[in-house]
């Protein structure tokens, strides 16, 4: 066996955090059972036999854009057909109909980044959210977004980040990582912030005491060793902030997008969806979860992925249309039934977040 893998495979056996060379080794071993026992042990060992869950809402506000990102299907230009946005008394009735959700824990808030949409708009969101379900977690925007509000009402990410925590917001939402890599991010979506900046919202956000997920969009144009380093940048923040509770990885669908065109790129299979997930549970020794986003991954692949490390599988979600727009034809929402039958079948334990 070639030394590197060997020296993996030993850390691997007692615990031991892996190197950048020894990740790409297991990745090009594609020994996906080995990956998924010890990614499997890795989870039972953080936390034991339970796999969370969450009964949620997903609320996006709009899908008029001013970023124009190739790998995205959600996007619009204003007065295009398929443009909305949802006035605040649309959201009040969201928020209504939510409230009837039994055990309704969580409210997600993601939108595009609309041209004429102040920072007003999305606090008044956050401000209803929050007098309509006040024992709810708003989990709310992106470091993206974050940016976004910062540059329109010329204030600083702190301050952004400060009054959406005074008014209510709990958790950050993890989306916008894509892949750090300046190259892939030059032409998946060349008008994003940076990967510094997104890690530095994030950093900020931490220090004040906002947790928040992280993500990975992979399976698009990026190589393996931009996967690792972008895992590598995520774990390093984690050691000085420890904010990240959920690690997601989000497979890129091509459908309906200009990069999927340009390119002529298809979905990844089910064995790199489960060995990303096997290699992430690996390398981020220290994160306590890695979530299995099922809305994107489909329900069968993201319940396989409780067998490689996954011990997360997301909310019960109520409507989404960021990834629908790219052509997923999963459904748009699950019963806590059925997500908990789905975790049962698995002989883990269902636990709510
Ligand atoms: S990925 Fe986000 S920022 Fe980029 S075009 Fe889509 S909605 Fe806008």
């Amino acid at each position: 066996m070639d030394k590197i893998l060997k020296s993996a495979r030993e850390k691997i056996s007692v615990g031991e955090r892996l190197n950048f060379d020894e990740i790409i080794a297991l990745y090009n071993e594609n020994d996906l059972l080995y990956l998924a026992e010890s990614a499997r042990r890795v989870k039972e060992f953080k936390s034991g036999k339970n796999i969370f869950y969450t009964i949620n809402r997903h609320i996006n506000l709009t899908n008029v854009c001013s970023s124009n990102c190739p790998l995205c299907a959600f996007q619009c230009r204003s007065g295009d057909e398929k443009a909305f946005t949802l006035e605040i008394d649309y959201v009040e009735k969201i928020l209504l109909d939510a409230k009837k959700i039994p055990d309704l824990n969580e409210i997600h808030i993601v939108s595009a980044l609309h041209p004429e949409k102040n920072f007003d708009y999305y606090l008044d969101v956050v401000k209803l959210t929050k007098k309509i379900l006040p024992n709810v977690r708003i989990a709310a925007f992106t470091p993206v977004e974050i940016a976004n509000f910062a540059e329109k009402s010329n204030q600083t990410y702190e301050k952004i980040l400060m009054t959406l925590k005074n008014f209510g917001v709990t958790n950050l939402l993890g989306g916008g990582a894509e892949i750090f890599s300046p190259r892939v991010r030059e032409i998946i979506c060349p008008k994003k912030i940076s990967a510094d900046t997104w890690l530095e919202i994030m950093r900020i956000a931490h220090k004040l005491g906002i947790k928040s997920n992280a993500s990975m969009l992979y399976g698009h144009i990026e190589t393996i060793e931009e996967r690792v380093e972008h895992l590598l940048k995520i774990r390093e923040l984690q050691d000085e902030t420890h904010g990240f509770q959920s690690m997601l990885l989000f497979p890129f669908q091509p459908l309906n997008t200009e990069l999927g065109k340009k390119f002529n790129l298809q979905r990844v299979g089910a064995w790199e969806d489960l060995k990303m997930i096997a290699i992430t549970r690996l390398a981020l020794d220290n994160f306590e979860n890695v979530k299995s986003f099922w809305v994107m991954l489909t329900m069968p692949i993201a319940q396989l992925s409780l067998a490689f490390g996954a011990d997360d599988l997301g909310g019960t979600i109520g409507e989404e249309k960021i990834i629908h727009a790219a052509g997923v034809t999963t459904q748009k929402n699950i019963s806590r039934a059925d997500l908990e039958k789905i975790i049962r079948e698995t002989n883990y334990i269902p636990v709510q977040r």
